[in-house]
């Protein structure tokens, strides 16, 4: 079962948590990927400190991702490849972190290792998807 990183955090009202502790409990999914892709419009807005209405308080919600980069001290900004690329990952290891924190039931299934949260990046360039192994606990 796959999960958008971006939407994950910002529709998390909208019962995605519910239909991943369906997957999990009921239908015994093994894996839950939290993927995050590269060029990611979200991001890049947040990285922007894009301002707009109902828009920024979901673009808000990226603020932790963004605060956690540390590596990155002048264009701290959309434009800065690298920049927005570690965002990304940041925010796909905070949405990990949330699952847990969140949800009691896949919280206990991933302790009893019967289910697995990893995190994987897109790169919509090359179509490679990389995993995160260091960044599911
Ligand atoms: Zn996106």
């Amino acid at each position: 079962m796959i999960f958008l990183a971006s939407e994950l955090l910002v529709y998390n009202q909208r019962g995605y948590f519910g239909s991943m502790e369906y997957a999990c409990k009921i239908a015994n999914s093994k894996l839950i990927v939290v993927l995050g892709h590269t060029n990611c419009g979200a991001i890049i807005s947040a990285c922007n400190s894009f301002e707009m209405g109902h828009l920024t308080n979901l673009l808000n919600k990226l603020r932790p991702a963004i605060e956690e980069e540390k590596k990155t001290l002048l264009e701290r900004n959309g434009d800065n490849f690298s920049f927005v690329n570690n965002v990304s990952t940041n925010n796909i290891k905070l949405n990990i972190q949330q699952i847990g924190n969140r949800s009691e039931i896949l919280n206990d299934l991933e302790k009893r290792k019967k289910i697995n949260i990893v995190g994987a990046l897109y790169d919509i360039e090359t179509g490679k998807v990389t995993f995160y192994e260091e960044l599911s606990n």
